[in-house]
């Protein structure tokens, strides 16, 4: 059985104020919740206030980027130690609105994602189609490039704690979601690469989550999917009760 993880992803929203009052009306929604991993993915400057606010909790603290080197002249950027340092779990390696909007390459993804593997992050690399690649019918093509670009040079033994979600960009804020069987045939094939990367053993372990538009009403139908093993969760993860509901699923 493979335990699933709940992650909220805040974007580039929320103060450290707004995250601080975010954890306190959300903690006694899931007091006792341990069914599932939850993870709040939250702005860097947000990353200390949530830290603080979840101590004691069985929430953790995730980031939504990190660069690949250990340290250097990388204006802006943060290193894997930095995250460590402050006591991040989790961290989200290659969104598609890093892809998009921030030149983001399968090269990028797979250097991060092997300095994350190798710090000891959980990383959640996301991959996923546009929507005129699943016009053309290219969607498992994406999937298998991104999934063998992202896993280039990355042995098994590193690879333990990588989680894998699944977005379809055009579900992404869309408020379109992917149907389960959707979602679940795109996992078969992430799992499928995973498998010739790493074998079947640890194809069968690895994790994969759904992330596109889960919302409280949609996730129970997500996450009764076998294939689905938890979702990363954008605008409904903003505000606490939704957030709560969604876990709740
Ligand atoms: C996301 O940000 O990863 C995401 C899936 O966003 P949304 O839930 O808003 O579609």
């Amino acid at each position: 059985m493979r335990k699933k993880l709940m992650a909220a992803n805040w974007k580039m929203y929320k103060t450290p104020d707004d995250a601080r009052a975010f954890v306190r009306d959300f903690l006694p929604l899931v007091a006792g919740r341990d069914r599932d991993e939850i993870v709040l993915c939250a702005p860097y400057i947000d990353l200390a206030a949530t830290l603080e606010a979840v101590k004691g909790s069985n929430i953790f603290v995730g980031a939504q980027n990190m660069h690949w080197g250990k340290e250097g002249a990388f204006t802006g950027e943060i290193s894997a130690a930095m995250l460590l340092a402050l006591g991040i779990s989790h961290v989200i390696i290659g969104h598609s609105e890093r892809r998009q909007y921030f030149a983001e390459t399968d090269d990028t993804v797979n250097r991060k994602l092997e300095t994350a593997l190798e710090a000891g992050l959980t990383p959640i690399l996301c991959v996923g189609e546009v929507l005129e690649e699943r016009e053309a019918g290219l969607t498992d093509d994406v999937l298998r490039r991104q999934c063998t670009r992202a896993f280039s040079g990355i042995s098994a033994h590193k690879a333990v704690k990588l989680t894998i979600a699944y977005e379809p960009v055009w579900a992404i804020g869309t408020g379109k979601t992917a149907t389960p069987q959707i979602a679940a045939s795109a996992h078969a094939v992430i799992r499928g690469e995973a498998e010739e990367a790493f074998g079947a053993e640890f194809a069968e372990g690895l994790r994969i989550l759904y992330g596109g538009s889960v919302k409280p009403d949609n996730a129970k139908a997500l996450m009764s999917e076998s294939e689905i093993d938890g979702g990363l969760v954008g605008g409904a993860s903003l505000d606490a009760k939704s957030f709560a509901a969604i876990v709740h699923y």
